[in-house]
């Protein structure tokens, strides 16, 4: 096997737990093996698969993935990738957790640019494939894991971004050290404005509210920032028909019969949440 591949599991130690036992795990060969002989691969594209094989879920949507890449592509969620490296480049950090990664591109970009350790996982074997295969620093450690039983030690993480992702309050404060940070992103109230204001007439409400998301993530974690990073950008039509479709405030609308032509920008609006264990 390719040892660049394997390289970057060589500290796994320092942060990764056996699902099995909690035991540490290390590695040895290609694999990652706890004192028990719990023993997990590294794969070829340079993952580990820690969700037991019952586990195991398809739940990787092809079209959905494609729709996602098309807008990463095309740079419209980059202020919101620059305002992260910002924000962590400023806060006394070493390490970072990147939960629901996806196909990867916020950890491989923000390794690029702060070079700091970033482990990353989903629970979907395709797209973490699909992110270590992107990766040509190899420098991300990539994994398939379950948010509610994370493979991570205690009190190690000093990081985790959560970006349009589900939380696990009670995984994260465990695994966090202290005075760690979770910066979680969420959509902001004019997201997307463009899209839902065509189909007003079709919704029960054309507003959306992060209210409940915020509150939560406040009876968690001590807030000690919020900011707004927004930014309206000029769409063709191919980008815009992957938002129509990915955009969960429009899954009970029939998009077919609404004339989307005329709408030539779409606001790209979210909320940085900054907590502190
Ligand atoms: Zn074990």
């Amino acid at each position: 096997m390719n040892k660049e591949k394997i390289k970057r599991f060589e500290n796994s130690a320092d942060f990764f737990s056996c699902p099995i036992c909690k035991e540490k795990l290390s590695m040895q060969g290609t694999s990652l093996v706890c004192t028990n002989n719990h023993n997990f691969d590294i794969s070829k594209y340079g993952y580990v698969n820690f969700l037991l094989n019952m586990k195991q879920q398809k739940n990787y949507d092809k079209e959905n993935f494609e729709n996602r890449g098309l807008i990463l592509k095309d740079g419209l969620y980059d202020h919101i990738l620059n305002k992260l490296i910002e924000i962590i480049k400023n806060l006394p950090v070493d390490n970072i957790l990147d939960v629901g990664c996806g196909e990867g591109y916020y950890s491989r970009e923000i390794h690029k640019v702060l070079q700091k350790q970033l482990l990353a996982f989903d629970i979907s074997k395709d797209s973490i494939q699909q992110a270590a295969r992107h990766d040509l620093d190899n420098a991300v450690k990539w994994f398939v894991g379950d948010l509610a039983q994370l493979p991570i030690q205690d009190n190690s993480m000093d990081c985790i971004l959560d970006i349009f992702s589900p939380a696990n309050y009670s995984e994260f404060h465990r695994i966090l050290t202290k005075n760690g940070y979770l910066i979680k992103v969420i959509p902001g109230e004019n997201h997307v404005i463009e899209l839902r204001q065509k189909a007003s007439q079709f919704l029960r409400s054309d507003s959306y509210s992060n209210k409940k998301v915020k509150d939560y993530f406040e009876e968690h974690f001590e807030t000690v920032d919020e900011i707004a990073v927004t930014k309206t950008y000029p769409v063709s039509a191919d980008v815009r028909n992957a938002f129509i479709q990915m955009t969960p405030l429009l899954f009970n609308v029939d998009t077919e019969r609404i004339d989307w032509s005329d709408v030539g920008n779409i606001t790209v609006d979210s909320r940085i949440l900054i907590g502190k264990s």
